[in-house]
Formats: C-alpha cells, structure tokens, sequence
C-alpha cells in the first residue's frame, strides 16, 4: 500500500475520532445536568414522603393539644354540672358536656387516622432506607465518573488535534486539499471510506470488480465512482480477497 493512502486512512481515524469528541464535549453540559435532574427526581420525591410525615406529626400534636383543652374544659363543664342551681343550669352544663365529649371522641377518631397514615409512611421511609442513605454519594460518584471521562475527553482532543495537523502536515499538498474538500463535503467528514464485501462504506455502492481489484492492490489512490471518496481496504479484507 502506497504510504499516502496510510496517511490518509490515519489522518481519516483522526479526524473521525476528533468529530466523536467535539460531539460529546459540547454537550457535556446538557448530559451533566441530565445526571443531576435524574437524581433531583429521586431526592425531591424522598424529600416528598419526609414532608408528609413532618406534617402528620404536626396534625397529631395539634390534636393532642386540642383533646388536653377539651380535657379542661370538660373538667369545668363537670363542676357546672355538679353545682347546677337550677334546671336551666344543669342543662346548659350537660350539653357543654356531651359536646365537649363528642368532640374528643372526634379527634381521637382523627389521631387514629393519622396514626395509620404515619405508619405507611414510616414503611414506605424504610423500604426506601437504602436508596435514601445511598443516593448523595451515588449522585457525587455518578457525577465524578462523567467529570473524569469528560476531562480524559479534553486531553485526547488537544492530543488528536496535535496529531492531526502533524498528519496533515506529511501528506502532499495536492492530497491534502482533495482530502479536505471532500471531508467538508461531506456531513459525516468521511473522505476515506472503507471498501468491506465490495462495497463503498460510504455511499454503500457496490464497486466494479475492476476498480476492487484496484482499490485492493493500494498502488495508486482509487476515489469511489458514486461518492468520489478515496477507497481503501483494510489489511483482513485484502486477506479475504486473496
Ligand atoms: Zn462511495
């Protein structure tokens, strides 16, 4: 194989690497805050259950505190009622009475309620216990891993960028110039294709057995007659045709 064909087929790695990189560098960002929102969802739904159970609790002691005035209260209606002077009296204190009573048999009816209600929570809580005290240093370490990656991405594109223009460099002008029309050309910045089972890995049409048979000899550069791509076959394919 002619040594520019190498370079080509080098310079084409490169470049293709270089493109793959670009990509994922510059939306680190948006995947970086993906990560967060998917454990944000997480968090904020345990913070969710946590909340419930805050408030039920509070319910609770407003109630309690709400039966121990009624308690007091019912005390004093008792005393009224054991001091009545008249009937009017007497009845106006056994109503205050039977209200006072009805009402704490109300809220202990709604302490029951939320007991049952805290309970679930409390289960729900527990079952989530391991995911609770896990999730803040899955987020950091999840979070670590993609900013490490992300850096060893930046270092390989200042890497490969030195790497190109040292490849470009060696290539004759004239090669230099088609390689770099035709990888502008092109959406996917493909100016060497492959030639895999006689085909153009670019434009996927099929070569005439003549230019294979060029392509596969890698004496000259042979462009692809559909795409003007420059072909080449790798080492295991020109095995294959041998
Ligand atoms: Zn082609």
């Amino acid at each position: 194989m002619i040594a520019e064909l190498d370079k080509l087929i080098e310079l084409q790695k490169t470049d293709t690497n270089l493109r793959k990189l670009k990509k994922s560098i510059e939306t680190a960002t948006e995947r970086r805050a993906a990560i967060e929102q998917e454990f944000e969802q997480h968090a904020s739904s345990i913070r969710e259950i946590q909340g419930r159970r805050e408030s039920l609790n509070s319910n609770r002691a407003d109630l309690e505190a709400k039966i121990a005035d009624n308690k007091k209260y019912l005390e004093r209606a008792d005393r009224n009622l054991k001091h009545a002077q008249n009937q009017k009296e007497y009845e106006t204190a056994m109503r205050e009475t039977d209200a006072l009573q009805k009402q704490i048999v109300s809220f202990e009816t709604q302490i029951v309620e939320i007991m049952d209600e805290f309970e679930a929570v409390e289960k729900e809580l527990e079952e989530r216990a391991e995911e609770i005290a896990s999730l803040d240093g899955k987020r950091d370490a999840a979070l670590g891993e993609f900013d490490s990656a992300l850096s060893g991405e930046k270092e390989e594109f200042a890497s490969e960028t030195a790497h190109r223009a040292e490849a470009f460099a060696t290539l004759p002008a004239r090669l230099a110039s088609i390689y770099d029309r035709l990888a502008q050309r092109s959406r996917d910045g493909i100016a060497v294709a492959e030639v895999v089972n006689g085909s153009c890995t670019a434009c996927f049409m099929q070569l005439r057995p003549q230019v294979q048979l060029n392509v596969k000899k890698g004496d000259e550069i042979i462009t692809c007659e559909s795409c003007t791509r420059i072909l080449y076959i790798a080492p295991k394919e020109v095995e294959a045709y041998a």
